[in-house]
């Protein structure tokens, strides 16, 4: 059996967690491969390494003194070191990075990066494990997309050499060989390529939550605990807000099917969440609510006689030139709706309006920025005819106005556009209506 264990930055906050995943990793010797974080949060008031560093930059941009938060970032390191007895020379590293900020010789992503990566190297010496830099694994291209087969070729390389290694998450380097991030939380992602180029047999993604429940624990008491997930009811989830995982972390993963399970630091013996090709042997008939709110919706209202497909297409490339993404395009005879995220389109609202007005056939644009999108999932969901019809029941039975439908083609998940007022309330009644809710034959 080999392993590869991601452990994230809550895990790694203090000399206590570190101790926690020390026994984790030496407790089975299958776990050859450990991804680690930044320092991340102690407690709520307590701040992300990774957020101070992006701050560190910033302010040096702005020619204010950024030294009393570095200062915070190498204390956080300092005390973990001294705590745990290592013996690892970082202070003189820190002091070139503060050069080398002063000097206007760092880029902001190197910068950010470092976070993960001293958390690499004094985790290798605590754990007596080799430290594999990240740089020389993960690859980008100058888009910052991954260029997977180099970064394969690379994982292997450095699996035939070192049997146990620490890697540092969420980063990585352009072909000139300087370092690129990947999106917040990244490191769950370096996790997926590190068990894809090693062939491992297992990721498990060790995190401060015993893996998924059915709903958000902040909108519902006590959700259920979800022991199974397929890789695309999960994807779902997560793209919907379900934050547990990186929403990209299982696409590496699966045409080889190696299996995830997050697993919490805290309580290593618990279950947690399998996340599988295919969930086999599940009751329930839904597996997940999530949402998220603030989306805007923008209807396109077109001349009777304009070309349908043309406007659509205008449209959207208006969103592509802006690197908008667009979330959902319901259509009806003469209009058509886009729905993006509100806060991906602020900055260049104005603009992305003026475009759009100048498309011909449209005769009107209309906007709704009171929307919020729920997700209800489950691959049983496929296997009951009146699943949808039980699921809109739901929100009349409770007074709730439905914006939006939309169910996939594949059925296995719904989506519903309600008020954002009306969020909070549309997840508590669709938990409470499908919490227990079984399917008869189970697959
Ligand atoms: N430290 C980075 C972040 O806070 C990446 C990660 O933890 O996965 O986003």
């Amino acid at each position: 059996m080999y392993k590869v264990c991601k452990f994230g930055g809550s895990s790694l906050s203090t000399a206590e967690e570190w101790k926690k995943v020390k026994d984790i990793v030496e407790s089975d010797e299958d776990r050859h491969i450990v991804v680690v974080s930044a320092i991340g949060k102690a407690d709520k008031k307590d701040d992300k390494v990774t957020d101070l560093l992006y701050l560190i930059y910033q302010h040096h941009k702005y020619h204010v003194d950024f030294t009393p938060l570095l200062e915070a970032v190498i204390d956080k390191y300092l005390t973990i070191k001294k705590e745990l007895g290592l013996n690892i020379d970082i202070e003189s590293e820190f002091d070139e990075i503060k050069e080398r900020i002063l000097d206007n010789d760092i880029s902001e992503d190197e910068l950010v990066s470092r976070g993960e990566y001293f958390s690499a190297k004094m985790m290798a010496e605590y754990l007596s494990f080799d430290f594999v830099d990240s740089k020389e694994l993960i690859n980008f291209d100058y888009n910052g997309k991954i260029v997977e087969p180099e970064t394969l070729e690379c994982i292997e390389r450095a699996v035939s050499v070192h049997e146990y290694m620490v890697v540092p998450g969420f980063y990585g380097s352009y072909p000139n060989y300087r370092i690129c991030l990947f999106s917040r939380g990244g490191s769950d992602v370096t996790g997926s390529y590190m068990a894809k180029g090693a062939e491992a047999d297992l990721y498990e993604n060790f995190t401060d939550v015993s893996g998924f429940y059915m709903a958000d624990p902040r909108i519902v008491d006590n959700p259920r605990h979800i022991a199974q997930v397929s890789y695309d009811e999960l994807r779902v989830l997560s793209y919907m807000g379900a934050s547990v995982l990186h929403e990209e972390t299982i696409l590496p993963l699966i045409d080889v099917e190696i299996p995830i399970r997050v697993l919490n630091t805290n309580c290593p013996d618990e279950e947690g969440t399998w996340v599988k090709k295919k969930a086999r042997g599940r009751k329930h008939l839904v597996t997940g609510i999530s949402g998220k709110k603030g989306y805007l919706a923008l209807s396109f209202v077109r001349e009777k006689k304009a070309d349908k497909l043309a406007a659509l297409l205008d449209v959207l490339n208006v969103f592509k030139e802006y690197h908008v993404p667009v979330e959902n395009i319901p259509t009806s005879i003469d209009a058509f709706c886009v729905i993006v995220e509100k806060n991906l389109i602020e900055e260049k609202y104005y603009d992305i309006i003026a475009d759009l007005k100048t498309i011909p056939g449209i005769t009107r644009i209309d906007e709704d920025e009171d929307l919020a999108l729920v997700a209800v999932v489950g691959g049983n969901m496929v296997r009951k005819t009146n699943a949808p019809s039980e699921v809109l029941s739901v929100f009349g039975d409770n007074d709730i106005n439905i914006k939006l439908i939309d169910q996939g083609i594949d059925e296995y998940s719904i989506v519903l556009g309600v008020s954002n007022s009306n969020f909070d309330k549309s997840i508590r009644v669709l938990y409470e209506k499908f919490a227990h809710e079984k399917v008869a034959e189970v697959r």
